[in-house]
């Protein structure tokens, strides 16, 4: 038995205008661009055509997704964007052809590891301004290890540097992050004696800047995922306005389940979720709402859908349920009706990753 909802559905023209248009803008910029395949769950269709729309490179965070990718013909060379486990070190290097990296003991143990296995090993070494997620914190530190591993780990190839910004500490990427990322670089080369390949400007929120057309010569090579992906954050949470991606790439279809007027506001002693959290509830009186026949377990966090039908709240929910406010829905729903949502980059991370939520790949 396979069930038929949720459905989703993936709409490879939308998909490619998103990637031309991005890989386009920042290639005129002399920008190289590492798809990011993580979002979807390392998805074979996506990453092919990532390449056929010009990435240079493909990224995940876990290796497992690259093998998958690499098994299903897609040709390389492959990033990974997780800074490695120790304990992980040999499939990395087996796998993928560059890593980014941020720590001295992990670099001496992926050297020993090159020489077991007689290969070499590419690294972007990560410096962190401000974020506060991986990296080198301390400048000369920082320095330090890059000509470390320029000099004494013959088996490790120093390819670049590179920053993360916008994750853990939300930190925007400024024309002054990146002229920062420049001059640390440049230290770098004044110590090592060469250029560096590559200067690695962060994710998604760094393409503002080649939109905006604000990004400083010498960044030359950015790691996006998100902004072709679902082209959500920058132009509803960032609210910039003339990008034109599309934002209905992912589509989850929601089967109803029930459909009927309750009170808005639980009744009786409030206490906690089904995850344990103290959610606010807003009293709005007797509502028509209805249920679809999915959940968190599908999609994660379900307040980031995005509903097709206007006049649609969503709730809520548990696993295995969605709750809709539909009282201002002109749509007269009733159980076994579809529902459409886009999804958000946690919607898609979650739907993604379950074998038992099926697939459909829309190519007109
Ligand atoms: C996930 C990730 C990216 C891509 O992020 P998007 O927001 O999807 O563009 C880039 N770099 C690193 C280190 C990441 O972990």
């Amino acid at each position: 038995m396979e069930r038929q909802f949720p459905l989703l559905e993936i709409h490879m023209p939308h998909l490619r205008q998103n990637m031309e248009t991005v890989i386009g803008k920042c290639t005129q910029r002399n920008i190289r661009v590492c798809g990011v395949i993580k979002g979807c769950s390392g998805m074979p269709e996506v990453a092919n055509l990532f390449r056929q729309c010009g990435c240079s490179e493909l990224g995940s965070s876990r290796i497992e997704e690259i093998i998958r990718c690499r098994e299903a013909g897609i040709p390389g060379p492959y990033l990974l964007l997780r800074i490695p486990m120790i304990s992980e070190l040999e499939d990395v290097i087996q796998n993928c052809d560059t890593s980014l990296q941020s720590d001295a003991m992990v670099l001496d143990a992926l050297e020993a590891a090159c020489c077991r296995l007689e290969k070499t090993h590419r690294v972007i070494m990560m410096v962190d301004l401000g974020d506060l997620r991986e990296g080198f914190w301390n400048r000369d530190e920082f320095v330090n290890a890059c000509v470390y591993v320029e000099k004494n780990l013959p088996h490790v190839h120093l390819a670049g540097i590179g920053v993360n910004l916008g994750c853990y500490g939300s930190i925007q990427p400024t024309q002054d992050k990146m002229k920062n990322l420049l001059t640390i670089a440049h230290h770098v080369e004044a110590r090592i004696g060469r250029e560096l390949e590559v200067i690695s400007g962060g994710a998604s929120s760094s393409y503002t800047l080649v939109h905006w057309g604000t990004m400083p010569e010498g960044i030359n090579h950015l790691r996006l995922g998100e902004c072709m992906l679902n082209a959500r954050d920058l132009q509803v949470e960032w609210g910039i306005r003339n990008m034109n991606l599309h934002m209905d790439s992912f589509v989850l279809k929601g089967e109803v389940i029930e459909v009927r007027t309750k009170p808005s506001y639980p009744v009786g002693q409030i206490v906690i979720d089904a995850f344990g959290r103290r959610p606010t509830y807003v009293d709005r009186g007797n509502r028509k709402r209805c249920i679809l026949g999915f959940g968190r377990a599908d999609v994660g966090d379900m307040e980031r859908l995005q509903p097709h039908d206007e006049g649609v709240i969503v709730l809520g929910g548990s696993s295995d349920h969605c709750i809709l406010d539909i009282e201002n829905c002109p749509r007269k729903l009733k159980p076994g009706d579809i529902m459409e949502f886009s999804l958000s980059y946690n919607n898609m991370l979650y739907a993604t990753s379950r074998t038992d939520v099926p697939r459909k790949f829309i190519y007109e």
